[in-house]
């Protein structure tokens, strides 16, 4: 049976693309009394009609990351997106969107946007922070030709989702990257249809130079109250190196006594900033958490 991926479903109607086509697919009624929605990023075993142009979605592999909002399955990189300045960097927007990552086991690249507008190597500055705390750390421009260039090459291979603060620039690199993949394959179908839909799904777009994107207004605002706060700690790459080195276990790494991670920070190996808004979301989880129990 072909085997696809779904780039978009609009009423009922799913566009599977396999092998180069792209079908026009209906939900097998089985899926539809499982209560199984076909998502965008869903890889699809479909069987196709005897016109060659319409099919039916028969099944849907395993994924590996699922959202929900927007519906959007096998996410498998984060870039969240800050700009050097206007706006200035929301960075505990930044840190959940890694922490939301590093839970969900996805990979995230952090994107610094508006290098056109770096006056005081501001940009520099935030690559330090964030390269130390084991990230890959790109930069790109608007306002420069090729310079999303590292933005393609880290989308490659991937299906990726850019996330951030409204004015960062996310719409502006999607349209250029769309742009240039339309231009590409020598359609303006897409462009069309992208200014037609309103109701907004998300969608996959193909990039010419590999990987998809995905086309979505959400992902701008996360809240973290899925997580554990005794489970925070994890999704802080740099805390790795002292996990399990400190006096007293279960260390929350605040107010306790020979803590590694506060040795860490005092040493300079771990961020300071990064560490003050730690206690800020493990406080912050802690306190849902404890009046969940209570509400039980
Ligand atoms: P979004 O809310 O994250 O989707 O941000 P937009 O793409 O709508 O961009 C917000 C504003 O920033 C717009 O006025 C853009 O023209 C501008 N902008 C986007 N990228 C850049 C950039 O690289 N440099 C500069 N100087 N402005 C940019
Ligand atoms: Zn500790």
């Amino acid at each position: 049976m072909p085997k696809g991926l779904l780039l978009k479903g609009i009423d009922g109607f799913y566009y599977v693309k396999s092998d180069d086509k792209t079908y026009e697919c209906r939900a097998r009624g089985i899926l539809r009394k499982q209560n199984i929605i076909p998502m965008p990023g869903d890889e699809v075993f479909i069987s196709i009609n005897k016109d060659g142009r319409t099919g039916s979605i028969e099944e849907i592999a395993d994924r590996s990351s699922c959202f929900t909002r927007p519906m959007v399955a096998n996410v498998n990189q984060i870039i969240p997106v800050i700009a050097v300045k206007a706006p200035s960097p929301d960075f505990m927007l930044l840190d959940k969107l890694l922490i939301t990552a590093e839970a969900k086991n996805i990979h995230a690249v952090i994107c610094i946007n508006k290098t056109d507008l770096d006056s005081s190597s501001e940009c520099n500055k935030i690559k330090q922070v964030y390269d130390r705390a084991g990230y890959e750390v790109i930069t790109s421009s608007n306002k420069s030709a090729d310079s999303l260039r590292h933005l393609k090459e880290v989308m490659k291979y991937n299906i990726s989702v850019l996330a951030g603060q409204s004015g960062v620039g996310k719409s502006t690199i999607l349209n250029t990257l769309m742009d240039a993949s339309v231009m590409e394959t020598g359609t303006v179908s897409k462009k069309i249809e992208r200014g037609r839909h309103t109701t907004r799904h998300a969608e996959l777009i193909e990039l010419d130079t590999g990987g998809y994107l995905v086309d979505t207004p959400g992902f701008s605002s996360y809240e973290l109250s899925e997580i554990k706060y005794c489970d925070l700690e994890l999704y802080y790459p740099e805390f790795a190196q002292c996990l399990g080195k400190c006096r007293y276990t279960g260390c929350s790494h605040i107010s306790e006594p020979f803590c590694a991670v506060k040795q860490a920070v005092e040493d300079g190996l771990v961020d300071e900033e990064r560490y003050k808004r730690y206690i800020q979301f493990y406080s912050t989880l802690k306190e849902i958490y404890h009046n969940r129990y209570k509400n039980k």
